[in-house]
């Protein structure tokens, strides 16, 4: 944990909303007085409606909360329709493809390809209520085909273009999809990829899909199943640019998206259109101080919550432009990222950590070679950012002046729930720092006491708030089971995220990873992610994951599967262990010394970049592997993984 504090520049930021931390504690405050009334008012302010809500909350089913009941609205109308007045065009996506070909789409050019993909979608035959999966590369039809669902009132279930056969047929059966759009492939450094046949396959034995609708992208070869596949590309021409948007209710699902699947099995996550997407709208405003002239890129997939919320609904919601990339970050070269941001002179960058340290493994000083001086602020998401990253990112790339929000959230949440407002706080590297404004996140124990400054607990969100999950598709037992049955306040059960955290003695909030993945050892609990982040402060360390194994005087022991820079460090693994031991007895105390350490090829992610330790715990207990690895990026470093640690023993 760094204790140095980083005060924003404040002269980057002309009107942002929360100035500085004086009117951040305003807003607490309004929102602890009357809660309902500054939602209600939030949303009367933001959201375009075509008849207003009758109620901000209905806790009458909890913790089936409802959200500005009666209300109605469209979700597209909202990202569209309703900025043509002022912005027709501007630009509202600008995309970039793998090989650097160049697309920009107007507020306008955005409103008549939605409206003939909802016409087209109508045309197949789907309805109101409907569920339509898309499997898509990053290309702008992928965003016209979740809004085109959105007009229509179907519900989109985006599956990511990594994900294997498997997988996607998991989630279209979870879903009962009607409808699958997909494209022909796309390219990958490069190189053509396909998704056609991916698709294909996992349509064998599958007889609820009546249709697929099929984009053009690489034009490479594709099988063709008559009656079944249609061409996007021949049936757009003859669909016309008016469709009417379907009028939903505020509680109306918008979509489902399954959860990334580190810790189980993956959940589909309901979101409903009202609550979602003024939050969206908000922390747009709020964390990434959006304005008419930004130009925003955040390099998630739109198969993950991030790619919903902040590359497609948020920015569109807000207005904005919104950049969306198909490549790699590393491809052509390590200074891909660093050129986009020059060429079209981002305010605002969004990325994970996992990307953050791959691109300075790759090209620490690549940034100086760009201009990067229109940023303002960047982003982070995803998993807890170590503080060596977070200085690169820092003092590299954000050149010492940009805000970095450190932004914690979850698929279930919809939107943040904790980050630095960019213009106001003062931020401790690797903090995600405050709750935002309206977000009753707190660290508690299991009755619902606030833990002590240094003490782990549960990161709870102990009110309801707009943009939350409202069930698991089809599983509400799992639901309530999942998160609303660990913690409670007041004798009422809260939402609990699965994830621990602590306080510091300023109030910051640090959070530690996974409850799962805190390890007790002789009673003392241990973060892994504070372990971690001591053993990456070793030069020939890549990545490192570390888990508990059971042991029968300490409780549990730790042992860590240590990724090296450099094979030629192999043969020196005493002494890489001895200096291993020696950095976390300084940064952490001698408590946290690992065990085993097993140098490994690679660890085992899901394809969102987070490793699965659920599966390296398995491995360290000697158990067999028989639990889900659909979401793998690479199943079969699984095996290279049981092979190190078994010639370990
Ligand atoms: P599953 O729930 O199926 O295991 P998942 O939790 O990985 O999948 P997501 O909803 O994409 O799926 O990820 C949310 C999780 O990511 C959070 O619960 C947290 O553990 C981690 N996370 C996200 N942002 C941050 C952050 N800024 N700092 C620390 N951890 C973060
Ligand atoms: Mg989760």
């Amino acid at each position: 944990m760094l204790n140095e504090v980083y005060y924003p520049h404040k002269e980057l930021f002309k009107n942002p909303a929360f100035k500085n931390m004086c009117e951040y504690h305003d807003k607490v405050r309004e929102f602890e007085k009357d809660y309902e009334g500054t939602w209600g008012k939030l949303a009367r302010e933001k959201i375009t409606w075509f008849r207003l809500y009758d109620k901000v909350l209905d806790e009458s089913n909890a913790p089936f909360y409802k959200w500005f009941t009666g209300g109605k609205l469209n979700v597209s109308y909202q990202c569209i329709d309703r900025h043509l007045d002022k912005k027709k065009n501007k630009a509202a996506i600008i995309w970039e493809g793998d090989n650097g070909e160049k697309r920009v789409i107007t507020y306008l050019e955005l409103y008549k390809e939605v409206n003939k993909f909802a016409n087209l979608l109508k045309e197949m035959g789907v309805k109101k209520g409907d569920r339509v999966v898309i499997y898509m590369p990053m290309i702008p039809e992928a965003a016209f085909a979740m809004l085109a669902c959105a007009r229509i009132g179907a519900i989109h279930s985006v599956v990511f273009g990594g994900f294997s056969a498997e997988a996607l047929k998991d989630r279209i059966l979870d879903a009962q999809a009607k409808v699958v759009i997909t494209a022909d492939g796309a390219f990958r450094k490069g190189k053509p990829y396909m998704l056609k046949p991916v698709v294909d396959k996992a349509l064998e034995g599958v007889d609820i899909v009546e249709k697929v609708i099929v984009v053009e992208r690489n034009n490479e070869d594709i099988e063709w199943v008559e009656g079944r596949d249609v061409s996007y590309n021949e049936l757009i021409q003859n669909q016309s640019t008016e469709c009417e948007p379907e009028v939903m209710d505020s509680e109306d699902p918008l979509f489902l998206l399954y959860t990334s699947g580190s810790t189980g099995k993956p959940k589909g996550v309901q979101h409903s259109q009202a609550g979602y997407i003024l939050w969206a709208q908000l922390t747009m405003e709020w964390v990434f101080d959006i304005k008419d002239n930004d130009t925003y890129w955040c390099t998630a997939d739109i198969g993950w919550i991030t790619g919903h919320t902040y590359i497609v609904y948020g920015p569109l919601a807000a207005g904005a432009t919104t950049v969306m990339f198909e490549g790699v970050l590393t491809y052509p070269d390590s200074g891909r990222a660093w050129k986009m941001i020059e060429d079209y002179r981002i305010n605002q960058f969004y990325t994970a950590p996992t990307a953050i340290r791959l691109l300075n493994k790759i090209g620490a000083d690549e940034p100086k070679k760009y201009d990067l001086s229109s940023l303002r602020i960047l982003g982070t998401v995803g998993e807890p950012i170590d503080p060596a990253a977070w200085k690169w990112y820092y003092d590299v790339v954000g050149g010492g002046r940009c805000s970095i929000v450190d932004t914690w959230w979850q698929t279930e949440t919809g939107g943040h729930m904790i980050s630095p407002l960019p213009a106001a706080t003062p931020i401790k590297p690797a903090s995600a720092t405050f709750p935002l404004p309206g977000i009753f996140a707190e660290i508690i124990d299991e009755e619902g006491n606030r833990v002590k400054p240094g003490e782990k607990g549960l990161l709870c969100i102990t009110k309801p708030w707009p943009s939350m999950i409202r069930t698991i598709w089809g599983d509400p037992e799992r639901f309530v089971k999942s998160y609303f049955s660990t913690a409670k306040k007041n004798g009422k059960p809260v939402y609990f995220s699965g994830d621990g955290a602590m306080y510091d003695e300023d109030g910051y909030i640090w959070i530690t990873g996974r409850v799962d993945d805190v390890i007790n050892v002789s009673g003392h609990r241990l973060g892994t992610a504070e372990i971690e982040a001591a053993i990456k402060k070793h030069p020939h360390v890549a990545e490192v994951a570390v888990v508990g194994k059971p042991d029968e005087i300490t409780g549990e022991s730790i042992f860590a599967y240590v990724v090296l820079k450099s094979t030629d460090d192999l043969g020196e693994e005493v002494e890489l262990i001895k200096e291993i031991n020696e950095i976390i007895s300084k940064e952490i105390g001698n408590i946290a010394k690992v065990k085993d350490i097993a140098f490994v090829p690679g660890l085992p992610k899901t394809r969102s970049g987070k490793i699965m330790r659920r599966i390296l715990r398995a491995i360290a207990k000697g158990e067999e592997i028989k639990q889900d690895t659909s979401t793998l990026e690479d199943p079969s470093v699984v095996e290279a993984i049981i092979a190190v640690v078994n010639s370990c023993e």
